[in-house]
Formats: structure tokens, sequence, C-alpha cells
């Protein structure tokens, strides 16, 4: 299947890292820019495979490349609905490529090729003949295909406008419906390729962790495929309707983790929170010496005021682990009216970089939009305290309240 591509294509390759040492060129990731998108369309030209802007043979390197890849798809049982997981899958189809490494999703994608890779002849083009075989092989239903890669800034620049139009598009349908209005849920093991216990549980109220799949998404893929990684959860009965937990989630979570969890609070960092694997687009984080939360996201680069930053955080709790105190979830949960609700919601969280306080205006009550510090009010855990007293956050009350119980008790 993959005679004309100078590397191995298998799912061999998948845990394959590409360290800095080994590395030709990055494409897209922290210090760059990316997205990837999949869309139904009506008129596709199989086959057809574009790149714009330099192909690998013309980078430098060592150097870092913007990074946009577009897939088109065609096939008479193809729903739009769809296109949030087949998207998804890129991640996985990616990888199978030897010495190309693609982590994350959507446009906060990070790739690399490797040396080896580079001296076999690899081009972009290569690349997208790989996921267009693989694409087809794990997806019948799509009849064409055309994939057009950007390494081009501009070009790159204007996709990503794209498609964050189009994530928001999708994002903004599923928040229409909340956990009442539907009798099932979903849950998705596409993770356990790396975090063996890690199940995912998608509601209405709670996209998917990865951020790349809601409960339409999820909809659409069980029906396509239902034998497949993502399936249907029969809402049954609710045990804690704050706390987010149910007996059937509990069931299905204990059966796909091989029994390593039978417990899940889909609304709370407390208790059971839910498992995270590594492809989380924030961390909620309690802050114990002020009792309240605090939410970091993969692109802020300081230090949270647990004095480690993202990237120590989210070593800690993925892996498909459920560790008390620490949630991985999406930015889009946080526009959920059931955002963390048993704890508290927005009323606990005492700390959030200030990039994603602003691009959640109109979710965080208004009222307490000027108590949250951002990490250009305040950044320890000494500066946050003063910060909330002077600004009156509701948790303030609650802590003089826990310190004098503390103080009271023998
Ligand atoms: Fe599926 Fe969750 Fe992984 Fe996203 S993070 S691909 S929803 S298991
Ligand atoms: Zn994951």
């Amino acid at each position: 299947m993959f005679e004309d591509i100078p590397v191995d294509v298998s799912p061999m390759y998948e845990g394959e890292r590409i360290r800095a040492a080994n590395m030709f060129v990055e494409l897209a990731g922290p210090k760059s820019i990316g997205a990837e998108l999949v869309q139904v369309k009506e008129d596709v030209e199989d086959g057809k495979i574009e790149v714009v802007g330099p192909n690998i043979d013309e980078m430098k390197e060592g150097k870092i490349y913007p990074f946009g890849i577009l897939v088109e798809i065609k096939g008479e049982k193809l729903e739009k609905e769809l296109e949030g997981v087949i998207e998804r899958k890129m991640h996985e189809l990616c990888n199978y490529v030897k010495g190309f490494m693609h982590l994350n999703q959507r446009d906060q994608i990070w790739c690399r090729i490797s040396k080896e890779t580079k001296e076999a002849g690899f081009k972009l083009e290569d690349l997208g003949k790989a996921l267009s075989a693989l694409y087809k092989e794990e997806f019948p239903i799509i009849e064409s295909m055309s994939i057009r890669i950007l390494t081009e800034k501009s070009e790159v620049e204007s996709f990503i406008e794209t498609a964050r139009s189009q994530y928001e598009q999708r994002d903004a349908r599923s928040r229409e419906l909340s956990e009442e209005d539907v009798d099932v849920f979903y849950g998705c093991v596409m993770c356990q390729s790396f975090a063996p216990t890690h199940v995912c549980v998608v509601t209405p109220d709670r996209t998917a962790l990865c951020g790349a799949i809601n409960w339409f998404d999820c909809r659409a893929a069980a029906k396509m495929d239902p034998d497949g990684p993502i399936f249907e959860i029969e809402k049954g009965a609710v045990i804690d309707d704050v706390k987010g937990e149910y007996e059937n989630v509990n069931a299905a979570v204990a059966e796909k983790s091989q029994g390593t969890f039978d417990r899940v609070y889909l609304h709370s960092v407390f208790g059971h929170p839910h498992t995270s694997c590594g492809c989380f687009e924030a961390v909620a984080f309690y802050i114990p010496e002020l009792d309240g939360i605090g939410i970091v996201d993969r692109d802020f680069k300081g230090e949270t005021p647990l004095g480690i930053p993202f990237s120590a955080m989210a070593g800690q709790c993925s892996g498909g682990k459920q560790i008390e105190g620490f949630a991985g979830l999406s930015l889009e949960y946080m526009r959920s009216p059931k955002f963390l609700q048993a704890d508290g919601g927005y009323e606990r969280i005492i700390w959030l970089p200030k990039d994603i306080k602003s691009s959640l205006e109109g979710f965080i009550p208004e009222d307490l939009m000027d108590k949250i510090p951002t990490d250009e009010d305040a950044n320890s855990i000494k500066e946050i305290r003063k910060f909330l007293q002077d600004a009156e956050h509701p948790i303030m009350e609650r802590l003089k309240e826990t310190e004098s119980d503390k103080a009271e008790s023998p």
C-alpha cells in the first residue's frame, strides 16, 4: 500500500518520540502556528495532494515552520457531524509514519520530522499519500479525498482563521443541549494507545478533554462504527446530578478501564475526578492554601501558582490516572453552566491565564469577571490572596469560615 513512500508506515511507530537532537524540523507547535481541519465537501478531486510553501528538502535543519493540513472528503454516507471525529484520527494516523511525530489537535498541533526520515527523501506529499490511504482504510465511507498541506506563513494564517470558525460552529451546537436533555452519553477510548486506563466521558455539557470531540461528534461516530473507539453509554440512573455521577457511566468506565476506576464525577476535581490522558487543553488544579481552583492551559508558558509550568503539571496528572485535585479538561467545558459545578463553578476559580479569561467573556458570570486574577494580576499564593481580598472574591468568605473553624477546633 505504501510502496511509493520512502519510509515505513505502520501502527508500530505510533509511540515514537522525536527528540530535539534527532529532529530535522519542527512544524507548528508552541513556537509557531498551525492547524488541522477535515471538511466534508460536495466536490472533491480524489487523490489530489497539494503542498503550498516550502517542502521538507527546502527547509533548514533545526528550524520551525508554520503548518496546516486541510483534508477534504466526500462520500455518500459522510455527514458533516463526522468531521470532528475523522479529524481527531489525524493524530494517530500521522504517527504511523516513521519519523513523523504529531501531538495534540485542532489549532494546537505540534509536529516533528526526524533527520533519518528527511535523509530517506520524505516529502510532504508522502505524508498526504500515507494519510489518504490510511484514512480510506479506517473509514471506508470516505470515497474521495484530497489533501492540502501548507507551510507558507500567510496561507497558514488564513487557514487557521477558517479552521477556528469551523471549530466554533461545532462547539456552539453542543452548547444548546445539556445533560438533562439527552438519554445517551458517549465514551471514547481512542487515547488508550498511550493511556491504557483512560476513558473519556462525553456529555452535551462536557466536551471531551482534548477539545476536539463533542456530543454530536460522538453520536455520529458511534452510529457509523458501533464497534469503534467511541461508544454509547445509556445515561440511566443519576447518582448525583451536581457532581455528575451516573450509574451507567461508572459501569462503563469500570469496564473500559479494566476495573481500574469505577466512579467518576464529571463536574468536580475532588473525590473521583475524570481521568486524564495527555491531550487535555487545560488542567484544573486545586490550590490548598486558598481552598480554590486554578486553571492553566497548554498555551500558557509561565509558572502556575503551584510553582510549576503546565508541562510539569501535565506530566503529573496524565497517563489515564484519576488524581484528586486535578482534572484535565477542554476549554469548551469551561463554557458549560455545569463547569465544575460541584466545586462551586466560577466562584471557586481563583486564577487563570489572561488569554483564557478573555476568551470566556460572557461565560464567566459578570459579577466575578473582575474578581478572578490572571497571570497579569497575581502569581504567587500571597499575591493571589491579596488580589482576592481586595476584589472581594466570594472565596474569601469561605476561606474565613474554614480558617476560623480550624482555629476553634482543639
Ligand atoms: Fe477520545 Fe478523549 Fe482521546 Fe479525545 S482525549 S481522542 S475524546 S479518548
Ligand atoms: Zn487523549
